[in-house]
């Protein structure tokens, strides 16, 4: 959901998460959970990953679009988009149809939507529009181009034209289980290597997931690619046997951009004021003090 939010909730959002690791009473020892506070968040994001890859989700319909969600979508994705699909049952009815040229459009009653305005015959309308030659679908409430989901109308309209497969280009590729790389070849790439190096790597697995996706419904040719790709592999392994070790300071340098350099010159800070603001003032040794209130004795004895 990162990617949604503006800088401004990013960073509410992770000083939320840290307060309640930190408190600005700890000591410098105490404000070791800091650390604690980072460890938990990766490890929250590996088990997500995980149960995303290995654990079914409870499918409410058994309906081929619900499958592929859950096939398709990680987790807590999935559940959203299962809630829109419930929705569209339970809370969704068409009230018109119209056929304009290759578009028909459809207007479909939110009731759900009613329920939250207060008052009487507050009837909610959306008008979706679904050209079927191009399989293309827009909603008027806009759900897909906010969030990268299909809302309810839209999977009404769907199930009204017993489309029960998704469309490829509906299945934004942000919420799906591969968006990130199961591999850890990208930790690999040290920040010497460059861009280009990184470039390349993501632009293997667009490859990968490009072809994939083309053979997924011909079990022949993709029996003939995975063939082609084990033989790749194995000459893989003969041109660099072993498979280099991942240093931990160049996976910082790769995720940071940074590379840590060998000289350390470090020099003295500042010199702090830590009484008052802005005065520049030498403090007075005693003698210069007392020497100072003598003078003014000495002013007055004049007077
Ligand atoms: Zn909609």
């Amino acid at each position: 959901m990162a990617g949604l939010m503006r800088t401004t909730s990013r960073s509410e959002s992770e000083n939320h998460f840290f307060g309640k690791w930190t408190s600005p009473h700890l000591t410098l020892v105490e404000f070791s959970h800091y650390d604690m506070a980072i460890v938990y968040q990766r490890y929250v994001e590996l088990k997500t990953d995980h149960d995303s890859r290995f654990r079914k989700p409870i499918l409410k319909k058994d309906l081929q679009l619900e499958k592929e969600a859950s096939v398709f979508c990680t987790h807590t994705l999935f559940y959203d988009v299962q809630e829109e699909i419930y929705s569209s049952y339970t809370h969704c009815m068409s009230v018109n149809i119209l056929h304009i040229d290759d578009v028909e459009q459809y207007s479909i009653r939110d009731m759900q939507a009613e329920n939250r305005i207060s008052g009487e015959n507050n009837f909610v309308v959306y008008q979706v529009d679904f050209r079927k030659s191009e399989m293309e679908v827009k909603c008027s409430f806009k759900h897909y181009e906010a969030y990268g989901l299909l809302c309810r109308h839209i999977f009404y309209v769907l199930r009204m034209n017993s489309i029960k497969e998704f469309h490829r280009k509906y299945l934004n590729k942000r919420w799906l289980k591969n968006a990130k790389p199961s591999n850890s070849s990208v930790s690999r790439i040290n920040v010497e290597s460059g861009l280009s190096l990184q470039s390349e790597v993501f632009d293997l697995y667009e490859i990968f997931e490009s072809t994939v996706d083309r053979l997924v419904n011909n079990m022949d040719k993709l029996k003939i690619y995975k063939d082609e790709m084990n033989g790749l592999l194995a000459k893989a392994k003969i041109d660099v046997p072993v498979l280099p070790k991942i240093n931990s300071k160049d996976v910082m340098s790769s995720m940071v951009g940074v590379k840590e350099s060998k000289e350390k010159n470090i020099n003295n800070p500042d010199q702090s004021i830590n009484k008052g603001i802005g005065v520049h003032s030498r403090w007075r040794s005693i003698n210069e003090v007392e020497k100072k209130e003598s003078d003014k004795r000495r002013t007055f004895s004049k007077c």
